[in-house]
């Protein structure tokens, strides 16, 4: 069988609506789900619908490719800890970039050889292959340092951005050179630039900013997916492409806004990465007069209480104590206690952290309210527990003009009437900087592993 003209087009369109669909679907946690399945839908129906198109003359490869990326795929999706979502999404923005370099390179050979080459095609594959080579070492740059590999700090040097600039504007002649003189050699160059390019664009940008980086590489992957999708004759390919540009380019100015910083300032790097300078455990924080408290106070203040806000954060996934955390919730609800999980936009490492980490456990959706919901029932709460959150907590960025976190909005929690903090250590959050709250005269230190202590905190509540 095959699927010509009207045929294929139509079934694009549906695949298309279906991404759309699945893309609307997200943006809720109740119907997150049925949205996946949308998208997974329309990608079926897209690569069946590629699959009959008369344009294919082989299946070897195509065969081959699905069944070692289907299992590659099972593996890694079955093996990789949420905690390392940030890394595996860029390794995959890397391949959409490569692809696209692959794609403009085969392209331009191709019609090359059959004479049909014109200025249209050339000035697309000269944009896909920019952005496409841009796109594969920044992701591999931004995986490196996500995953360890290479430093998360902000890699500067004098004259940095000139150099930047400067190679940009040699690449864009090179271009002009490849459309004007149908040059090859000029293509590999600009290519070979635009991999430099994407080096040095994400070196400079430390680890605190790098989700958002990868954000932006997302939204880069989307325009390099459409480049080749105009390169290609296709449709799908050209609105998927811009889905994933835009929706990559929103999600990189919602983060950038909920950590209070500009986009420019995030591209221009040298933020984030730090050496934490506190020290560690309950020594530190009583030489600092700091306050601790042990399980059993926090239960008891906890089961005497009529409202209890929760606010989870990174800690919280590296323990996985989300699990513990449900079970302590069940409990003190039948205890007649109010229990509310508080969710900061940017808690965790990626956007939706907590929300997928607390649903996992069968935390209900109505018990999660966002940081505008949330903010006001501070100040009738007898507890607030803190999970591993930090820097979505700290009143410094309200009150000290000289942080690096200050003007980012942040969780009321010094509003509560008791605060318990469960954290390893006295070592700071992402943003490196100390938390304020700790000093506050209602504010306990429980030191401990997050999902360690909840799980402590569940049989001293059974007990009570
Ligand atoms: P933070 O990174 O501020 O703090 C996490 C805290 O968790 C640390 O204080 C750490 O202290 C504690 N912790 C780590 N492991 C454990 C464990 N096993 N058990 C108990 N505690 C643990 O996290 P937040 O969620 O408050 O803030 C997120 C930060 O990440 C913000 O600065 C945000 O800007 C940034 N960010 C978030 C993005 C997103 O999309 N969500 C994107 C980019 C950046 P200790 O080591 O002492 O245990």
């Amino acid at each position: 069988m095959q699927l010509t003209g009207n045929y294929l087009a139509l079934a694009y369109l549906v695949s298309a609506t279906l991404f759309i669909l699945g893309l609307k679907s997200l943006t809720h946690p109740a119907s997150a789900r049925r949205g996946n399945y949308y998208a997974m839908f329309g990608m079926l129906l897209a690569i069946a619908a590629t699959a009959f198109n008369p344009a294919i003359r082989s299946y070897d490869f195509i065969v081959a490719g699905i069944v070692l990326g289907a299992a590659i795929g099972t593996l890694i999706a079955l093996k990789i800890r949420m905690t390392a979502m940030p890394q595996l999404v860029a390794a995959l923005h890397s391949f959409v970039g490569l692809t696209a370099v692959l794609v403009a390179v085969g392209t331009y050979l191709t019609h090359r050889a059959q004479g049909t080459l014109n200025t249209v095609l050339m000035a697309e594959l000269f944009v896909g292959a920019f952005i496409g080579a841009i796109t594969f070492t920044g992701s591999l740059v931004a995986f490196g340092k996500l995953q360890g590999i290479i430093t998360g700090r902000p890699l500067i040097f004098a004259g940095q951005h000139i150099l930047n600039m400067m190679i940009a504007l040699v690449m864009l002649g090179f271009g002009v050179d490849f459309l004007l003189h149908n040059q090859f050699g000029a293509l590999l160059i600009l290519i070979a630039l635009a991999l430099t390019l994407g080096v040095l664009l994400i070196v400079p940008i430390g680890g605190a900013d790098m989700p958002v980086v990868v954000s932006m590489l997302n939204s880069y992957s989307g325009w390099a997916a459409a480049a080749t999708g105009f390169t290609l004759g296709n449709n799908l390919l050209i609105i998927t492409g811009a889905l994933v540009g835009f929706s990559g380019a929103i999600l990189s100015y919602i983060m950038s806004k909920a950590m209070n910083r500009s986009i420019g300032s995030i591209i221009l790097g040298g933020f984030g990465g730090g050496e934490s300078t506190a020290g560690t455990g309950a020594v530190t924080a009583a030489a600092k007069g700091i306050k601790t408290a042990a399980v059993e106070d926090a239960v008891f203040l906890m089961a005497n209480a009529s409202k209890v806000i929760i606010v989870p954060g990174y800690g919280m996934a590296v323990a996985q104590a989300q699990h513990a955390l449900k079970e302590l919730v069940d409990i003190l609800e039948s205890k007649g206690v109010t229990v509310h999980f508080a969710i900061h936009p940017v808690a965790g490492r990626m956007p939706g952290h907590m929300n997928v980490l607390l649903a996992e456990a069968d935390v209900p959706y109505d018990h999660v309210f966002e940081m505008e919901e949330i903010n006001p029932e501070f100040t009738t709460a007898d507890v607030a527990l803190v999970v591993g959150a930090n820097d979505v907590t700290n009143p410094a960025a309200k009150s000290d003009k000289s942080s690096p976190i200050y003007g980012m909005p942040i969780l009321d929690v010094y509003k509560a009437r008791q605060i318990f903090f469960i954290k390893r250590s006295m070592n700071p959050g992402y943003s490196g900087v100390e938390n304020q709250l700790f000093y506050q005269d209602n504010c306990s230190l429980v030191f401990g592993d997050a999902k360690k202590v909840c799980e402590k905190m569940v049989v001293e509540l059974k007990a009570a």
